[in-house]
């Protein structure tokens, strides 16, 4: 009698957890949409993920549950322990890594179930899978597969153990031909009865695809190949889905699909490239010379800059890369807010690709306390830089250099920079002449109105601090 109740109930309890689990899942994404409320958002996911996997546990027919908690317990722990030990800086070939691990995921569980097919095939039985999972599982193992390999060269580049370019003579006409590959032994599969031999050499095309796709692509496209790569793990997991007809898995699988993809767009947008160039085109190849910059750089002192910002009406702040580098947010904050106290009025502008991950100053900048109206993004801040008395850069390059809107042979000419060479003083903070991720000279740097303030960015921050005290005193 019991067992009769848990047999009929069981699915019905199993499918209302995914449900539960699929609200958390999109009410955790809009959460994170919102550093305010982002920490509770992934809280929020996760209890989603927890409740999705333990509901999965209990479905009928579960074998090798002991090994299968086992795997769950070995890989979440290098999770967690990896996650806890990673500096922030390193944070885009974190998530990279991860993201190819959902899709060498999703490109595994498709590959199990047409073995599975070829094994009824080879035994003699017809149609081990209905045609519309057929299709699914195949495309799932190709998107999966590429987003796999892609991923783990994005992570290689990023983490530098590997030249950020790799190029050979016709790798274009290559690559398409490796894709095309991949297609017609998918189209093989799909139209023949599956063989293992066909299924092996159909997956190590779609690999080598991915790997062959990434290996140009360099420089500051990095970011946009990452989020590229997270909406196509979503889409192989969603199409995984269905092969196992697992609801949790097709809407975990399109809410990462979407919002990758989103992602991808924005920021494609924020760089001026569109995806086909990103993916096809050379970045750091501009035609021609760079311009000449002519000049000097012009040094100041960190007593004349306290006083210039001191004395200041409006100040405006942009941090980057350095500042993440130099961990120097706290100290930044500490010097605004006395800035703040004495009147002036002070702003952080923040470039939707400063740093080394979508929304790292962000984050850095709630992590320091700084309140989010005091946050602006470029498009708001950039017609108010002619009104603005100084802009203190602390550790950004790229994203404030001018010559992205004046050399059109600059390898980030057009990509959209706050215009800070706009503002009536700037001041830039960094250790030296060292160049930006983009690897080029910075204008900004030599303008006239401009005063470099050499040294580490933290130490300089507390430098600032304490002159501004030593004013009040
Ligand atoms: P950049 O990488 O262009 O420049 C950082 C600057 O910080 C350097 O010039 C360096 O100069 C300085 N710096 C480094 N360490 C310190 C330190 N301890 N103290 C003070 N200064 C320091 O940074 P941006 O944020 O301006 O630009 C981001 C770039 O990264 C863009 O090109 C973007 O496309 C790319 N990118 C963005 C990603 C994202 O998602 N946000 C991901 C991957 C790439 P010096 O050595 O002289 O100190």
């Amino acid at each position: 009698m019991h067992a009769d109740v848990l047999t009929r109930w069981l699915p019905e309890a199993i499918r209302a957890c995914y449900l539960i689990a699929a609200l958390l899942f999109i009410l955790g994404l809009k959460r994170m949409s919102s550093p305010r409320t982002a920490r509770g958002g992934v809280v929020w996911a996760g209890v989603g993920m927890l409740l999705a996997v333990l509901a999965t546990l209990l479905l009928p027919g579960m074998h090798h549950l002991g090994l299968i908690v086992l795997g769950i317990a070995v890989a979440g722990g290098l999770a967690w322990w990896s996650g806890k030990r990673v500096a922030m800086t390193d944070m885009p070939q974190m998530v990279a890594l991860y993201n190819g691990m959902g899709g060498g995921a999703a490109a595994a569980i498709g590959v199990f179930e047409l073995v599975g097919a070829a094994r009824v095939a080879a035994m003699g039985g017809v149609d081990a899978m209905a045609p519309a999972a057929l299709v699914l599982a195949v495309l799932g193992v190709l998107i999966g597969a590429v987003s796999f390999s892609g991923s783990l060269i994005a992570f290689a580049k990023l983490q530098g153990w590997m030249d950020r370019r790799f190029v050979f003579p016709g790798q274009q006409v290559f690559n398409v031909l490796i894709l095309l590959l991949a297609v017609v032994l998918g189209g093989v599969l799909i139209f023949a009865p599956p063989a293992m031999a066909v299924i092996a050499g159909f997956l190590l095309a779609a690999l080598a695809f991915g790997l062959l796709m990434t290996l140009p692509i360099g420089g500051a496209d990095m970011p946009v190949v990452i989020s590229l790569y997270n909406a196509l793990t979503g889409l192989a997991v969603a199409f995984e889905g269905f092969v196992l007809q697992n609801e949790a898995m097709i809407i975990a699988g399109t809410v990462v699909g979407a919002a990758g993809t989103l992602l991808t767009q924005l920021m494609a947008k924020a760089m001026n490239r569109s995806l086909g160039n990103v993916l096809f085109g050379s970045f750091g190849a501009a035609a021609g010379e760079a311009q000449a910059i002519d000049g000097a750089q012009k040094e100041i002192e960190a007593p004349d800059a306290a006083v210039m910002m001191a004395y200041a009406e409006r100040v405006v702040i942009v941090p980057g890369y350095g500042m993440a580098v130099a961990q120097a947010q706290h100290k930044i904050w500490e010097f605004a807010h006395q800035l703040i106290e004495r009147g002036v009025k002070v702003r952080f502008a923040i470039h939707p690709v400063a740093g080394r991950m979508p929304g790292h100053m962000n984050v850095l900048l709630a992590e320091a306390g700084v309140p989010y109206d005091l946050i602006v993004d470029m498009e708001d801040v950039n017609p108010e830089f002619p009104n603005t008395d100084v802009v203190l850069v602390i550790g950004a390059n790229d994203v404030v250099n001018p010559v992205a809107k004046t050399d059109p042979a600059s390898p980030i000419y057009g990509m959209p920079v706050l215009d800070v060479v706009a503002a009536k003083q700037a001041i830039v903070i960094k250790r030296g002449r060292g160049k930006g991720f983009a690897g080029i000279e910075n204008a900004l740097f030599y303008a006239d109105n401009t005063r470099m303030l050499f040294g580490d960015g933290q130490a300089m921050a507390a430098q600032l601090v304490s002159e501004l005290k030593s004013l009040d005193a």
